[in-house]
C-alpha cells in the first residue's frame, strides 16, 4: 500500500469546512443515536446482526474519522469528543456504541503511535473511505490474558526481507466480516517470550478470516463478536515500532477503558430516562403525590453521576498526562484506569437494576416503552470484558509495589 494517496493533503482544507458546517463529533452523534441505532436496536439485538444501518449513517457523517489528524483529512477530534460520542451512540444501542469505541480505540493507537509512511497512508485512507477497524487480542490459548501471546510475526524467507507472515487463533473479533482492518497483538518473533508483544496492522487485502464460532451471546448481540482463524501477511512497516507493553500502558488500555465506560454510561442513562419517563407517568396518573418508585429512580441516578464522575475524572487525568511517557507508564495511572474500568462496569448493571426496580414489571416486559432487557443484557458484559477479576488481581499485586503519589489528589 502507497504512503498518503496523491491529493489528500489539497482535500484538508475542503473537510476542515465539512467538519465546521456539520457541528461537532458529539452532537452529529446524538442526532445518529437517537434517530437510526435507536430504532434499529431492538432488531440488532433480536436477529444478532451488524448495525449497518447505524454505521451507514456514522460513515456519511465522516464520523469514523473523527479521531485521525485534521492533516490527513480526519476531524482531529478529541478524546472528549469521541467519549461523548461513544455515549451518545449507546443510548440508542448499546452494540453500536460498542463498536464505535472499538473502532476508535484502534484508531487512537495508529494516531498515537504509527507514524511512518505506511501508518500515515492508512490514516489518511480511514479519513477518506471511511474504514472501519478491528482488534484481535485475545487468542483461543490465552483468553482475556491480552499481555501474553502464543501466535508470532514469522519473517516470510521465501517473499524476502521486510516481509512477515502472521496466524492466530482469534477466538473473538467483533464485527470481523465488516472490519476493513484489523490490529493483532502477536509475540515480535516465534523465539520471543509470550509477553514481548507487538501490535500488528492488516488492512483487509493481507489477512484471510475463517470463522472458527458464532456470536450468539446474552447481551451486546449486534457486535457480532464472531471467532476467526485468521492468516494474515504483510510488510515490517505495518508493526507499530512501540513494543506493545508500552503502547498498551499509553494508549490502549487507557482509551479502551475510557471510551468502553463512556459506552456504558450511554446505556445507564437511557436506563434512567425509562425510569424517569415511568415515573412521570405514574405521578400523571395520581396528581399530587410522589410515586413510592422514585426513590429508585433516585438511587439509579446518583449512581449514574457517580459513573459520570469518575470518567470525566479519568478523561482529566489522561489528557494532562498525554506527552509524558512517564506518567502514562507509571503504576499510580494504570492503577487509576484499571480501577475506572470495573468501577464503571459494576455501575452500569446496578443502574440498570435500579431502573428495573423503579418500572417494576413495564420494565422486566419486553413489550412496554420502558422495556429494560436488553440494557441489562448488555450491561452483564462489561464485567466479563477482560474480566473484572483477572483486572483486579492485577491491580492488586501493582499495590503491593506502589508508591503513594506526591501530586494534588493523590
Ligand atoms: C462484547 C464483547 C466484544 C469483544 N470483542 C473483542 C474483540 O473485538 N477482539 C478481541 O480480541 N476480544 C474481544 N472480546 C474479548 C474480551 O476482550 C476478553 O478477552 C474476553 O471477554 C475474556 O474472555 P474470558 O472471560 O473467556 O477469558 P478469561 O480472561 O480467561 O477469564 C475467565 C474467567 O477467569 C477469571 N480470571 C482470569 N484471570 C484471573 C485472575 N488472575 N484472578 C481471578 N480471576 C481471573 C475472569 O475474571 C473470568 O471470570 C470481546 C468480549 C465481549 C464481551
Amino acid at each position: 500500500m502507497s504512503a498518503v494517496p496523491a491529493g489528500a493533503t489539497d482535500r484538508v482544507a475542503g473537510k476542515a469546512a465539512d467538519w465546521a458546517a456539520h457541528g461537532g463529533v458529539a452532537a452529529r452523534a446524538r442526532v445518529i443515536g437517537a434517530e437510526i441505532a435507536a430504532r434499529h436496536a431492538d432488531a440488532v439485538d433480536r436477529d444478532g446482526r451488524f448495525p449497518a444501518e447505524a454505521f451507514d449513517a456514522l460513515r456519511a457523517e465522516r464520523l469514523l474519522g473523527a479521531m485521525v489528524p485534521a492533516e490527513l483529512g480526519g476531524g482531529g477530534a478529541s478524546l472528549f469528543e469521541v467519549a461523548a460520542a461513544c455515549h451518545a451512540l449507546a443510548r440508542g444501542c448499546g452494540s453500536t456504541g460498542m463498536i464505535h469505541a472499538m473502532h476508535q480505540i484502534q484508531v487512537a493507537c495508529l494516531v498515537n503511535h504509527g507514524g511512518n509512511g505506511w501508518h500515515r497512508g492508512l490514516m489518511a485512507r480511514i479519513a477518506a473511505e471511511q474504514l472501519l477497524l478491528g482488534s484481535a487480542t485475545t487468542e483461543a490459548e490465552t483468553g482475556g490474558d491480552i499481555r501474553n501471546s502464543v501466535c508470532a510475526v514469522t519473517v516470510d524467507q521465501e517473499a524476502g526481507a521486510g516481509r512477515f507472515t502472521l496466524a492466530k487463533n482469534a477466538s473473538v473479533i467483533s464485527y470481523g466480516d465488516q472490519s476493513d482492518a484489523i490490529l493483532v497483538t502477536a509475540r515480535r518473533t516465534p523465539d520471543s517470550p509470550s509477553s514481548d508483544q507487538v501490535l500488528v496492522v492488516l488492512s483487509r487485502d493481507d489477512f484471510r478470516l475463517e470463522k472458527t464460532t458464532l456470536w450468539d451471546a446474552m447481551g451486546m448481540r449486534g457486535t457480532c463478536s464472531d471467532g476467526y482463524r485468521l492468516e494474515a501477511s504483510g510488510v515490517i512497516d505495518q508493526i507499530l515500532p512501540l513494543p506493545y507493553a508500552d503502547l498498551s500502558a499509553q494508549t490502549m488500555l487507557p482509551v479502551t477503558h475510557i471510551l468502553w465506560s463512556s459506552c456504558w454510561l450511554g446505556i445507564a442513562a437511557d436506563a434512567v430516562s425509562r425510569a424517569r419517563a415511568f415515573v412521570r407517568a405514574e405521578a400523571r396518573r395520581k396528581p399530587g403525590t410522589t410515586p413510592a418508585s422514585a426513590v429508585r429512580l433516585a438511587e439509579a441516578t446518583a449512581k449514574l453521576q457517580q459513573m459520570k464522575a469518575v470518567i470525566l475524572a479519568a478523561i482529566s487525568r489522561y489528557e494532562l498526562a498525554c506527552g509524558s511517557p512517564e506518567l502514562l507508564s507509571g503504576l499510580p495511572f494504570a492503577t487509576a484506569m484499571a480501577t475506572l474500568k470495573v468501577t464503571t462496569s459494576e455501575l452500569v448493571r446496578e443502574v440498570v437494576e435500579a431502573a428495573i426496580r423503579t418500572c417494576g414489571l413495564a420494565g422486566y416486559r419486553n413489550d412496554t416503552p420502558y422495556s429494560l432487557g436488553r440494557h441489562l443484557r448488555d450491561a452483564h458484559s462489561a464485567a466479563l470484558m477482560i474480566g473484572n477479576d483477572r483486572i483486579m488481581s492485577h491491580v492488586a499485586t501493582q499495590l503491593l509495589v506502589q508508591r503513594d503519589g506526591s501530586g494534588p489528589f493523590e
